[in-house]
């Protein structure tokens, strides 16, 4: 593993200067019907990455991450280890810059994400019963074959580029009092708190994670990385150990850090169908899933929660109408 240094908010604006020929801002609306069902008088402010061309907003890592990498070191490519949005990044990022591109996913991963990695051009392995188990694979991959190993949250560029995610709700919102942020390794919290930090200082950045998979909670909470049971049904938070350097991040600019059941996530799920029209994974309707749990710890009439990916299994997508009957999303997957 390379060393890194902490990404500054310098970094993360030359990021937003790379990207803004890829990809265009996502938007950011708010909901009457939503409001509604959240109450309390606040407005609450959907940012959109799940439009992004991969359905999530790890996109931005990756594009950045591989854009800054030696022409000499690109052409070598890079190998991930994801359940599946960080492998799509890597995916599209790498086919973008014409870069081999190798992803280690756990056995028997999520058909719809494992499709598109292939679709996009990537070698796909199955290795390992869970994320940890892929990442030593993935390491030994890198080492025979003289690729960039790329670590699914301790890398400044992935940060970097996340962060344009927040220097993008700051400017379409100036006002909004508190960001809600899902965690899995934390790139997008620790990105979070970069942009606040620089231009929103006002801004209570607070993160979520399933109570089935609290390592960077525990972590946070303790300050110091911990390994923990990894138990959430909800990809995208499914981590078992705190990273150092997105806790680094977290730690003194973080204003809270809840944790949400599977089962609550699963009901923001379907509100967001059903008011916002809104296809979210799991990881995407968690934010959502706290402002409803944990609404009386957060202040603020403005609350933005991000949306932070879409890409939804089939089983999961065809339980979500089940779950307007109190059926099960996350259960379902
Ligand atoms: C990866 C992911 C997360 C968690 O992001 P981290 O940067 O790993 O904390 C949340 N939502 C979705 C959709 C993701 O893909």
């Amino acid at each position: 593993m390379r060393a890194w240094t902490v990404p500054t908010i310098t970094e993360a604006l030359r990021a937003r200067r790379l990207l803004a020929a890829h990809l265009p801002p996502t938007p950011m609306w708010s909901y009457p019907a939503l409001d509604a069902a959240v109450g309390g008088g606040r407005t609450v402010l959907v940012k959109h990455e799940n439009v992004q061309p991969t359905g999530a907003f790890k996109v931005r890592g990756g594009l950045t991450l591989l854009g800054g990498m030696e022409p000499a070191e690109r052409a070598r490519g890079v190998v991930g280890y994801s359940t599946g949005n960080h492998a799509q990044s890597l995916a599209y990022a790498a086919a973008h810059f014409g870069a081999p591109c190798v992803i280690v996913m756990p056995a028997e991963p999520n058909p719809v994400k494992a499709a598109a990695v292939r679709a996009l051009g990537a070698e796909l392995i199955e290795a390992g019963a869970d994320l940890d188990e892929a990442a030593e694979h993935a390491g030994r991959v890198a080492g025979e074959r003289g690729m960039r190993l790329v670590s699914a949250a301790d890398e400044p560029e992935l940060i970097a580029g996340v962060a344009g995610v927040y220097l993008e709700i700051f400017e379409q919102a100036p006002d909004v009092d508190t960001v809600l942020v899902p965690v899995g390794g934390g790139s997008g919290a620790a990105a979070a708190c970069l942009a606040a930090a620089a231009v929103a200082p006002h801004c209570r950045i607070v993160a979520v994670q399933s109570a089935a998979s609290p390592a960077a909670h525990d972590s946070w909470r303790a300050g110091r990385p911990l390994a923990r049971p990894n138990r959430t049904r909800v990809e995208g938070l499914a981590t078992g150990r705190g990273f150092a350097l997105t806790q680094q991040l977290l730690r003194g600019r973080l204003a809270d850090f809840l944790l949400v059941e599977d089962e609550e996530i699963a009901r923001a799920q379907w509100l967001l169908m059903r008011d916002a029209h809104t296809l979210a994974e799991g990881a995407g309707a968690t934010a959502l899933a706290a402002l409803l749990v944990h609404g009386d710890r957060l202040p603020g009439r403005k609350v933005a929660v991000v949306c932070t990916g879409a890409n939804a299994g089939e089983r999961e997508l065809r339980a979500c109408g089940a779950a307007a009957g109190g059926g099960s999303v996350a259960a379902a997957r």
